[in-house]
């Protein structure tokens, strides 16, 4: 069990946690007023620096998923709010794309040392509505703003050439400029970080945003846009508005003053916003599904690779586009590795995430357990062993056991599809070569990966792997000074890093013609 807790969580949440998670089990309002005194429980859209209502006074709920309580109620937006956000940013552009990068750099400098000095209460936001154990949440924290910050030091690093001229009147200049207003839609998997990685360096590069945060988990978005107007991000700069996916999300594709869609969420949605981005024309970059193949190879370290699939796995109950989806493992290590992975997922502290000892909380809704749960019936159908778990846990709602199943093979669903929740499917695998085939074997490519203690391996294998990120010997890697991204179906373009701002930037090529003197 300490090992279990000391792979996914690390050491112990900080005090204040520690007293709110004891007077939690006993008084469920505590958070959610602690939220209100802060300020950061903000329960209504932003356009234009101004909060606002749906236009018809339409609201829906948020819930709690691991209780079902409703937290607050929120407006259901639609087009014309859409429309409303889209000119706003679009105003906004003119004077955010012109401060000098210094400016933006030091604004959104506050805003990160904003979103750490709240990062309390926004772990509490993101647990509340999304579910996931406070210390994982605190985690996201940490790496949301983290994208802030880079960015902030990325906006004085966008350099333009200067090429050398092929007639030598001229001379020949690249400049960078922000691409305009870029719409950003967002999952309900992280809801802090997935929008920091796509707003930080649209801000940074002097872009205006309307977000759209998922219906699951807007609070987290409101509250980090009330911290950016404490900072100082300009009114319109940063526009959220929510409730009709489909309406904000057509309203968006069809108005030529949006220059850039980003996107991270299913694939299926993903290529319904590639197609309709055509019509206009429009920069698009897609951070799509994933089913991550996790290959323990016979030479690997035991103890490093139980830990590092367990984490892969199981982060955020599973539900992270990075999570390990095909367990391979190699025959001669595979029944020492599966009896000592399913122990340790077996110790995995299931509840609400507001209690201190959870390691695994709820699913986020009623069809995504169902979507596991049928998984796993086609797997056990199909002749794969539970080796611990297999059923909807104790607690009920939308509470599943932590599972491991054996001796998965291509015939089950469960190895071609996206699992999204804290099964792990273990296969048997020969050769080396027969590990890779399984493993390419899949339209998507975006996060893969493999314990072994050879070198040579570690290289040939991440080469030979068709994947945007490649973990050796480790199943926690992203980090905001790497690209991140998919091949294949899992997307286009990559986010953080040197690389990720280059998606909200258009290049520019400025001929100086005649330059001798008369
Ligand atoms: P989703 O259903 O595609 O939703 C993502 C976002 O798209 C939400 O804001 C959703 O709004 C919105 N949306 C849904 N239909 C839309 C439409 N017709 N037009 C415009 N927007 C629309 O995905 P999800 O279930 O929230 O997230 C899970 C998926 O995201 C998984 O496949 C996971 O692998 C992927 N993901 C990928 C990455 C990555 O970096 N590659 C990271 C995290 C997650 P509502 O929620 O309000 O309906």
């Amino acid at each position: 069990m300490a090992m279990c807790r000391a792979g996914l969580l690390g050491s112990r949440l900080p005090h204040p946690f520690r007293i709110l998670c004891r007077q939690m089990s006993t008084e469920p309002r505590v958070a959610v007023d602690r939220l209100r005194q802060s300020g950061l429980l903000r329960t209504q859209g932003l356009i234009g620096g101004k909060w606002i209502d749906a236009y018809d006074g339409k609201t829906i709920p948020v819930h709690n998923p691991a209780t079902g309580d409703v937290i607050a109620n929120v407006p259901f937006m639609g087009r014309n709010e859409a429309i409303n956000a889209i000119s706003s940013a679009h105003e906004a552009f003119t004077s955010w794309s012109k401060l000098t990068a210094n400016e933006r750099s030091k604004r959104l400098r506050k805003w990160y040392d904003l979103i750490i000095s709240h990062k309390e209460d926004l772990a509490l936001l993101i647990t509340l509505e999304q579910g996931k154990p406070l210390k994982e949440s605190l985690g996201e924290v940490n790496y949301g703003a983290s994208f802030i910050e880079f960015f902030a030091e990325e906006a004085k690093r966008i350099y333009g050439d200067i090429i050398p001229p092929t007639i030598d009147d001229r001379r020949l200049l690249v400049l960078k400029q922000p691409v305009g207003v870029v719409g950003a839609i967002t999952p309900w998997n992280f809801p802090l970080a997935m929008i920091t990685r796509k707003v930080g360096p649209a801000l940074a590069s002097g872009c205006t945003a309307v977000v759209k945060p998922s219906e699951y988990t807007p609070l987290t978005a409101l509250a980090a846009a009330e911290l950016a107007l404490q900072a100082g991000i300009s009114p319109g700069a940063l526009n959220i508005v929510f409730g009709n996916a489909p309406d904000i999300g057509d309203s968006l594709l069809e108005s030529t003053k949006v220059r850039k869609i980003t996107f991270t969420g299913s694939t299926a949605v993903g290529k319904k916003l590639m197609a309709g981005s055509a019509s206009t024309v429009k920069k698009i970059s897609l951070e799509l599904g994933g089913n991550a193949p996790c290959i323990v190879f016979d030479d690997a370290d035991l103890d490093v690779a139980v830990k590092g699939t367990l984490a892969a796995k199981f982060r955020n109950s599973g539900q992270t586009c990075v999570c390990a989806n095909r367990i391979l493992v190699q025959e001669g290590i595979y029944d020492k590795f599966a009896s000592a992975f399913a122990k340790a997922v077996q110790a995995l502290e299931v509840g609400n995430g507001l209690i201190e000892t959870t390691v695994q909380g709820p699913l986020i809704n009623e069809a995504a357990l169902e979507k596991v749960e049928s998984l796993v019936k086609d797997a056990t159908g199909k002749g794969a062993d539970v080796l611990v778990g297999g059923r909807r846990h104790s607690l009920g709602r939308t509470f599943y056991e932590p599972t491991v199943l054996g001796n998965v093979n291509n015939e089950m669903l469960i190895s071609s599809q996206e699992v999204f929740g804290p099964v792990a499917p273990l296969l048997r695998f020969k050769t080396e070569e027969e590990a890779i085939q399984i493993a390419n074997d899949t339209n998507a490519g975006l996060a893969a990966y493999i314990f072994t203690s050879s070198m040579p391996r570690s290289w040939r294998v991440s080469e030979a792997l068709e994947y945007g990120l490649v973990g050796v010997n480790e199943g926690l890697i992203s980090t905001e000074v790497a690209p991140f991204g998919g091949f294949k179906q899992s997307g286009l373009g990559r986010e953080g890093s040197k690389y990720g701002i280059d998606e909200y930037l258009e290049i520019k090529y400025v001929c100086l013609g005649n330059l001798k003197e008369a």
